[in-house]
């Protein structure tokens, strides 16, 4: 029998081929992350390749191999004497989207670990480390033997990528960073999933936003990103979902790094907050509980509707109605909950929002949050005094509506870009980030306002920023005199065919 001579693995000839439109083998596929991991590939073969793969795409299994060469490129965390599922989420960015900062001590709180590995804000996105970092003393890279050890005792530990997780992508990241090529799915989904299995997760759910405040604001191109998400995640061996959710209106009601951060914390520990953010944590967080293990029902399945710019609070999420109110007795916080404390229920029978809802409502939650702070360096006594650990920015100006209406639209990208102009965000990679700006209480999509009633209140440094933020803002929400139809806040993705 003969054999197919060997293929060269030079950087040149693989670039070519894949220039031509050739589906690169694994085999290929490993030397080209190994070359970019240490370093042979120049910068200049980095990005010819992420160009070739624009114009190209890649077929299923070969972004299959290239996620495990990505993954392979440098450690790989395994958490094998944990006694739960290794669990975590992905969103695709958003504006106001605290939804980690929520989710990882949700699911600590009932019995799973997540060893989120987060990023920095991107564009107009913000991000989860810098929102954490708004914490005096929080360490988002700490020594593997920390990390495994604050997972251990609390469940969750929100961190950054440390320089062996991956480094292949790290590299091809900042270079895709500057070559236009941050937005080909095959490089996004190989980045994404390489990382979040190298982080050792075993189930994950994936949110992908549509909306004018997405990387891919287009609906049909979030589904296909959704999709080739799954497939390859099948590929890998990974269990995963994905939700397309919304990114039409900042998700919280807060956008900026401590005022996430207060948002999230205002939820944690019952005192009101955002519903939408809300809903949308407890959603994903209950399909995570579902896909591993702990829980047989995530019963909110479906989106709730943004009807006025609010999810109507008996639909938001099960027991909804303790966002009105606070926290909630356990047994009547959750349908199923009295049985569940009693510990008469099977785990794996429970209701996940039951679940969830008990978590947060008790203050669990809360609790594992606060913990997972303190031991990653920060304040010891977030929860008693969170006011006077987050940064506050010196002036606060109201951002007055000009008419009267419905707001019909929001450019939430112009909205992130505005917090960007802050300084509570990136224009160049080094750069410090303000944690203290940003915006607070930003209006939703469908809410009725009168001449000069606030759509946002800006949180700046100084006054002049603070002014043309205020204009910045006021351009980007539009009012007209009908309400618009109501979006959904997500739903899941379901691809149609089984992933390959
Ligand atoms: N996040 C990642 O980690 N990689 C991407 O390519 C996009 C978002």
């Amino acid at each position: 029998m003969s054999q197919r001579p060997a293929r060269s693995l030079l950087p040149q000839s693989l670039i070519r081929r894949k220039r031509d439109g050739a589906r690169l083998d694994a085999a290929e596929l490993r030397a080209l992350a190994r070359g970019i991991a240490e370093g042979q590939w120049s910068e200049g073969q980095v990005a010819a390749f992420a160009m070739a793969v624009a114009f190209r795409g890649m077929g299923v299994a070969e972004c299959v191999a290239f996620t495990e060469a990505l993954r392979d490129s440098g450690q790989r965390l395994s958490w094998p004497d944990l006694p739960g599922p290794v669990l975590d989420k992905h969103s695709t960015g958003g504006d106001g989207d605290g939804v980690s900062l929520l989710l990882a001590p949700l699911l600590a709180a009932c019995g799973a670990y997540v060893p989120m590995i987060s990023g920095r804000g991107l564009g107009h996105t913000g991000g989860t480390l810098d929102k954490l970092e708004s914490l005096p003393g929080y360490d988002v890279n700490p020594a593997p033997e920390r990390l495994r050890a604050v997972l251990c005792e609390v469940g969750c530990a929100i961190v950054g990528q440390s320089a062996d997780l991956v480094p292949a992508d790290r590299r091809l990241y900042a270079v895709r960073n500057v070559t236009a090529t941050v937005d080909v799915p095959a490089l996004m989904v190989a980045s994404i999933l390489s990382k979040k299995l190298a982080g050792g997760a075993q189930a994950l759910v994936l949110d992908v936003k549509t909306g004018s405040g997405a990387q891919l604001p287009d609906e049909v191109q979030a589904r296909a990103l959704a999709d080739l998400l799954l497939r390859v995640a099948g590929g890998t061996g990974l269990r995963a979902r994905a939700a397309l959710s919304d990114m039409s209106q900042v998700l919280g009601r807060n956008a900026g790094n401590a005022l996430e951060l207060g948002a999230a914390l205002d939820l944690l520990c019952g005192r009101g907050g955002c519903p939408r953010l809300r809903a949308l944590s407890l959603a994903l967080a209950g399909e995570l509980l579902c896909l591993g293990g702990l829980a047989a029902d995530a019963a909110a399945q479906g989106g709730a509707s943004v009807a006025a710019g609010r999810v109507p609070i008996a639909t938001a999420a099960q027991g909804g109605a303790s966002v009105a109110a606070g926290r909630m007795p356990i047994a009547t916080a959750a349908q199923g909950g009295a049985s569940v404390a009693a510990g008469r229920m099977p785990i794996a029978t429970a209701n996940a929002g039951a679940r969830l809802e008990r978590a947060l409502d008790s203050g669990a939650a809360a609790e594992r949050f606060a913990r997972m702070v303190a031991a990653l360096g920060g304040p010891h006594d977030l929860l008693e005094h969170s006011a006077v650990h987050l940064p506050r920015a010196p002036v606060q100006h109201a951002v007055p509506a000009l008419q009267i209406g419905y707001v019909t639209r929001m450019d939430v990208r112009a909205l992130g870009l505005t917090v960007v102009a802050l300084g509570g965000g990136r224009s160049y990679p080094e750069q410090e980030v303000d944690h203290a700006v940003g915006l607070a209480e930003v209006v939703g999509r469908g809410e009725a306002v009168t001449v000069g009633q606030p759509l946002a209140i800006v949180h700046a440094r100084t006054a002049s920023a603070a002014e043309a933020a205020v204009r910045a803002v006021q351009a980007a929400i539009e009012i007209g005199p009908e309400a618009p139809a109501p979006v959904e806040l997500w739903h899941w993705y379901t691809p149609a065919a089984p992933p390959a």
